[in-house]
């Protein structure tokens, strides 16, 4: 997406997946500044676990700004299974883009740390401030202790995001690796709202210290309630039987949005029980075309 007169690069990291293209989605529809010249990468332009091509696609592109969100993501099934990959893959993803933004110049990076990476055992609700607060749960120990060591940043405008459960079109619907919500639909445009605030965040947010960017306490569903509004959502009227014999997981994730609240008192997301509608026709539209 192209400016006429741009003074600013975003490179957008992880383009192809479920974030980067609803971020790709509202920039093309109307949020690109005058300024902003914005460029959405995948695996496909440059392996970020290799330090040569990163430095490579930096010298390329020549970023100002950056929002890093490319990592290896999935459910609680796939994280239990390869804790360690979990790790090694996204320390050394981090690591690259961080030291190459630091070493080119780039003046802003927003990183995405996630409400998973909280520790265990907490009270609630959690806030900016709790991250290294205990261990993490165990069924993700990886993918956590990589996304927390760095949320400490040195005297750049590096910021990190803390989305919460974050699910929409281009979502990764395998009932194995993924999320639950997703995984939960290929059984039987919240992700819009996330876009619209990392811009904002890209934009607008200049504290160094992590913002959760999620819907208040007061809008938290259990796994049964999402369940059922999952089974609405695709018109699905057969029988539901719950195998209570698989792992659970963290058993909540409460989290604060207190912080965005006192930035943005007036933001609307979109209801729940809408964004999961959506979701399950964009399934159903583009069910050949979706990662499964
Ligand atoms: P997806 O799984 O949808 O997308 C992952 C992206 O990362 C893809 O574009 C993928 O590119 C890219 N990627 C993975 N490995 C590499 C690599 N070695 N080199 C280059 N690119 C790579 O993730 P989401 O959009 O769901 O998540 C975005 C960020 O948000 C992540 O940092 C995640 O940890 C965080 N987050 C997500 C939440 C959620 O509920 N989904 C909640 C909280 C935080 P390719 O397609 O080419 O493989």
């Amino acid at each position: 997406s192209e400016s006429s007169n741009p003074s600013k690069t975003v490179l957008v990291t992880g383009g192809s997946g479920l974030v980067g293209k609803a971020i790709e989605h509202v920039v093309a529809t109307g949020e690109c500044a005058e300024d902003e010249k914005w460029v959405f990468v995948t695996s496909k332009e440059a392996d970020l676990t290799d330090a040569a091509a990163v430095k490579k696609l930096f010298s390329k592109v020549k970023p100002t700004h950056v929002i890093h969100l490319a990592a290896m993501v999935g459910g609680l099934f796939k994280n239990m299974k390869y804790n360690l990959d979990f790790l090694r893959k996204n320390l050394a993803i981090n690591d690259n883009v961080l030291q190459a933004s630091f070493e080119s110049g780039v003046v802003k990076v927003v990183s995405c740390l996630s409400t998973c990476i909280f520790p265990d055992k907490t009270t609630y609700p959690i806030d900016e401030t709790m991250i290294h607060n205990g261990p993490p749960h165990n069924s993700n120990f990886g993918y956590s202790y990589a996304k927390r060591a760095y949320a400490e940043q040195h005297g750049c405008k590096y910021t990190a995001v803390i989305p919460t459960n974050v699910f929409g079109p281009h979502d990764n619907f395998s009932i194995e690796d993924g999320h639950v919500l997703p995984a939960l639909m290929h059984k039987i445009y919240l992700a819009k709202n996330l876009a619209r605030l990392f811009i904002w965040t890209l934009r607008e947010y200049d504290e160094i210290d992590p913002i959760i960017l999620s819907v208040g306490e007061e809008d938290e569903v259990s796994i049964k309630e999402a369940a059922n509004m999952v089974i609405e959502g695709m018109g699905y009227t057969g029988e539901v039987s719950y195998d209570t014999t698989k792992a659970d997981g963290q058993f909540k994730k409460t989290a604060s949005n207190a912080k965005l609240r006192k930035y943005l008192p007036n933001f609307k997301f979109t209801p729940m029980k809408q964004a999961i509608k959506e979701t399950c026709d964009w399934l159903n539209k583009n069910y050949d075309i979706a990662r499964k």
